[in-house]
């Protein structure tokens, strides 16, 4: 058993997606994972493509026949994806029971409201370091207000800026170090999980978000609560970069990898 849990799995249930859970557990089950960790995006802000897409009843179904599938031969867990919660928790909770996910996962999608979501469109009309940094200053505040477990692809705008044509290939520990520490020392504080999401990867800025040099500074200052998720949303991505996201982890001197089940982390060695 490769002693991975991905933590960053969408199944068919979110509208971007579209592999069903079960059969994603029997690829984890060929590929030996530990464990999946799957979402569903909740997003609450009407300019998102997923605003509205979250169904429980369906997302719980599909994951009690993932759970029926694995048979106790892989870990599910199910968590969720939710989207500026700093900004929308208030109204998610309405919709949905924290207590009854495994995780909640708290992701950055768009700065500022309508007209700043993190594609194209986003950069066109202004100067793209000033979204970047927005895009920071709302991850702090993400982090320092949020009832969530884990911190999902933290960089994600370099998806926006490489799609874009903008240069991509700063690295932001220089350009705001103060705000960026200032994050690490909140979800340490917070236990929070940093997710090392290797979407990137795959993708033409061919870089994991956080990058490996802030991936470094997280453990130099202490942080061992790190999850890795590969953000598979279909064909032909299932689980893609865990293992080169895994080793990263090792060379930046993390000993071990979480889950969480029933929102407690659970801890894996990675040796
Ligand atoms: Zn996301
Ligand atoms: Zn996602």
């Amino acid at each position: 058993m490769i002693p991975i849990t991905d933590m960053h799995v969408h199944t068919s249930d979110s509208p971007d997606a579209d592999i069903p859970a079960r059969e994603l557990v029997a690829r984890g089950l060929n590929m030996n994972l530990a464990g999946i960790g799957f979402v569903a995006h909740v997003d609450l802000d009407p300019e998102d493509y997923c605003y509205g897409g979250f169904k429980e009843n369906t997302y719980n179904r599909s994951i009690e026949l993932a759970r029926r599938e694995a048979a106790n031969r892989i870990l599910v867990l199910k968590g969720i994806e939710v989207g500026e919660p700093h900004i929308y928790e208030e109204q998610v909770k309405e919709i949905v029971d924290y207590s009854a996910y495994d995780f909640i996962t708290g992701a950055i999608h768009s700065v500022e409201g309508a007209g700043m979501i993190l594609g194209k469109s986003a950069y066109e009309n202004a100067n793209p370091l000033e979204i970047v940094e927005r895009y920071y200053t709302e991850t702090l505040q993400m982090v320092a207000e949020a009832d969530m477990d884990i911190l999902a692809h933290m960089g994600l705008f370099r998806r926006g800026l490489a799609l874009a044509g903008l240069e991509h290939d700063f690295n932001e520990l220089e350009l705001w170090p103060d705000t960026i520490l200032r994050i690490l020392e909140i979800i340490i504080d917070r236990n929070i999980s940093l997710e090392l999401n290797t979407s990137g990867l795959r993708r033409r800025e061919n870089i994991t978000y956080p990058t490996p040099w802030i991936l470094e500074l997280y453990h130099r200052i202490g942080g061992t609560l790190i999850t890795i998720g590969s953000d598979t949303h279909r064909e032909p991505y299932v689980f893609f970069g865990l293992f080169d996201g895994r080793q990263l982890l090792i060379e930046s001197g993390f000993k071990e990898v979480f889950c969480f089940e029933n929102r407690i982390p659970k801890r894996m060695s990675l040796v």
